[in-house]
């Protein structure tokens, strides 16, 4: 003989699986959209960077932009910084060790 309390249980199994299953549903479906939007950023970024810097490139091989030295330790051997990606043209020069220290500063701040 199944007593209440076994029944009451199978109920609330079955409703839980479902609330359960309705919930996970419902995740990741937004889960989906967070992706989709941070693929969608990503591609965005990623673009800006790629075109500010051929643009920049463009730029340097037409004479617009002259290379200049690092900024900090005056190293010849400089990469350009781009502040700003929607404005490919305005760079800062920094050699490997100074750029790089530049991007760990940078992160810092983003996420402190
Ligand atoms: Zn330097
Ligand atoms: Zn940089």
């Amino acid at each position: 003989m199944i007593s209440k309390k076994l029944i009451a249980q199978r109920k609330w199994k079955k409703e839980n699986k479902e609330h359960v299953y309705k919930e996970r549903t419902k995740w990741n479906k937004d889960n989906i959209e967070k992706v989709r939007e941070y693929k969608r950023k990503w591609q965005k970024n990623n673009n800006e960077k790629v075109e500010a810097q051929n643009l920049l490139n463009t730029a340097i091989m037409k004479g617009i932009i002259v290379k200049e030295a690092c900024s900090v330790c005056g190293d010849i051997k400089s990469q350009a910084h781009h502040p700003d990606y929607s404005k490919p043209l305005e760079v800062i020069w920094l050699c490997q060790q100074h750029h790089k220290d530049l991007h760990v500063k940078l992160k810092e701040a983003a996420t402190a």
